[in-house]
């Protein structure tokens, strides 16, 4: 018998997590606080500013050791002079403008002074510093980048163009360069050969596609497609001015890899943590909610257990002895036929928490979760067996329709970029549970070749043990022990062994399932 008492209803709300991100390369009226980025050829690293009535200043020390500048106050001029291989820039502390190489241009403000140390508006770098400096200076605003040295800097645009289905988006590259693209594990990876990319912010998602990635710290552009998406075509055209490639995503079958394209490697690093540009092939990463792809664990949850024998039968026959019996079964032909590892949330006569059962499963990183158990009813004519999946509450639902896009990438301190869950934990099964229910169908067919089912075979309802495996699962209740002769079968090594195949056979049924090629 199930646990369905427990589920803490409670613990099925949503918090809304809301992001701010401090504000943005596109914030409007007041300037942005967060640093800009200086990229050169060596690498990139963050250049502090600070807000001063509604400018943005940088300081002049920070600059003078970047561009190796000699900066002197002039007291007697009320400036700053400001020198670089003989060539000088004098600014102005009372009028918004400065002299460079004896040439006057403006500035949005005159030099200031916070403290001990000076500043200038960012706009000096491009205004001032970069008529004087050797190498090329591109100080890029909307992407704020600050560009020093001959660096391929790609500006990409990435559109969708019809949210379908079919989808259609498209990502513009300016200038015309070399780009690559592949499709892997519900991804399609846009690469673009440069040293670095200045990208719009991209749309938010729609139609087929769950999450757009496109941030300047990696060359390559990820779209996650939904489970729905069929394979999708990817065409580049290039122009003089730039090359632009276009995504068409059909609706059908989930997607997945060709059975051509190698399997993917076995751990592949997430997308944020690659340097700038790695091989496409090893930035294959899923998402959480997306088929797995593959059976290599599963988590077979033998019912109760220690001072909890779930139910009793008139003659004596405990629950818990009987879901550890089937359950070492199944374990055994799965093993021994499957070459699946098989995690057992126990294997002997001990009590485990709903939550200690999830940890087990959640923690072995299984791909399957099956939960083992024998039911009981007052009436002792009931019997046959029965399937159950997670049936979500309402706020279960909302997270199920929002889990796939629920991973977003932040910047990370030091460079790079960060994937966040914010699914909660009692939430796990809520994206998977269009897998579990096809899982659950499965073994609901397969059983009935095997043993008396009951009258509502297959049924959805809250279970505690379910609602926080983040994988597919199920629960089976093998026949009613409240039942006489259905006391003494499931004892016998008969049905035990009728059960274990019946449910061995949907997970072979399952695994083909997961590992089936995409249909084109
Ligand atoms: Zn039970």
């Amino acid at each position: 018998m199930y646990d369905g008492s427990r589920l803490r209803t409670a613990g099925l709300c949503v918090i809304a997590v809301v992001l701010v991100l401090a504000s943005g390369p596109h914030a409007q009226g007041t300037a942005p606080a967060s640093p800009l980025t200086l990229v050169t050829r060596d690498g990139r690293r963050p250049l502090p500013t600070t807000i001063l009535n509604n400018q943005e200043f940088i300081a002049l020390d920070d600059l003078a050791s970047m561009f190796q500048l000699t900066v002197r106050e002039d007291a007697l001029a009320g400036g700053v002079t400001i020198s670089y291989k003989g060539r000088t820039i004098v600014a102005s502390a009372d009028q918004p403008m400065a002299s460079v190489n004896g040439r006057v241009v403006t500035m949005p403000a005159p030099v200031a002074r916070i403290g001990r140390r000076l500043f200038v508006p960012i706009d000096f770098i491009a205004r001032a510093v970069a008529p004087i400096y050797d190498s090329p200076i591109d100080l890029r605003r909307a992407s704020r980048l600050l560009v020093v040295g001959n660096i391929r800097v790609a500006r990409v645009v990435v559109r969708i163009d019809a949210a379908g289905p079919p989808t259609r988006a498209s990502v513009e590259v300016t200038p015309a360069l070399l780009v690559s693209s592949m499709f892997d594990a519900g991804r399609v990876l846009v690469r673009v050969e440069a040293d670095m990319l200045d990208v719009a912010p991209p749309p938010a998602p729609a139609g087929l596609i769950d999450q757009i990635q496109a941030t300047n710290q990696t060359t390559i552009i990820a779209f996650a497609l939904n489970a729905r998406a069929a394979t999708p075509r990817v065409s580049t055209t290039t122009t003089t001015e730039s090359t632009r490639v276009t995504i068409e995503i059909p609706p059908g079958a989930p997607a997945q890899e060709t059975s051509a394209a190698p399997p993917p490697p076995p751990a592949p690093p997430p997308l944020g943590t690659l340097p700038a540009a790695p091989p496409a092939a090893e930035v294959v990463t899923p998402l959480p909610g997306q088929r797995t792809a593959r059976l290599q664990t599963m988590v077979i949850d033998p019912g109760h257990g220690g001072d909890d024998a779930g139910v009793r039968g008139s003659k004596g026959a405990l629950e818990k002895q009987v879901t550890l019996e089937v359950s070492r079964r199944l374990k055994s032909l799965i093993e021994t036929r499957l070459g699946v590892r098989v995690v057992m949330t126990r294997d002997d006569d001990r009590a485990v928490s709903p939550d200690g059962r999830d940890a087990i499963a959640n923690n072995s990183k299984a791909d399957l979760f099956l939960s083992v158990h024998v039911n009981g009813a007052p009436a002792p004519a009931m019997k046959g067996a029965e399937v159950y999946y997670l049936r979500l509450d309402r706020a279960g639902e909302d997270a199920r329709r929002s889990t796939a896009a629920s991973e977003l990438v932040l910047p990370a301190v030091g460079g790079g970029t960060r994937p966040i869950d914010v699914i909660r934990w009692d939430l796990a099964q809520a994206s998977h549970v269009d897998n579990s229910s096809r899982f659950a169908s499965m073994l609901e067919e397969e059983l009935e070749k095997h043993t008396p089912m009951g009258p509502r075979p297959l049924q959805q309802a809250p279970i505690r043990v379910l609602s926080g495996v983040n994988m597919p699962a199920a629960l089976v209740e093998i026949a009613y022990l409240t039942n006489a002769q259905q006391e003494q079968a499931v004892q016998s090594a008969e049905f035990q062994g009728g059960v274990a195949q019946a449910i061995f056979d949907a997970i072979v049924r399952f695994r083909a399932f997961l590992e089936a090629p995409a249909t084109p």
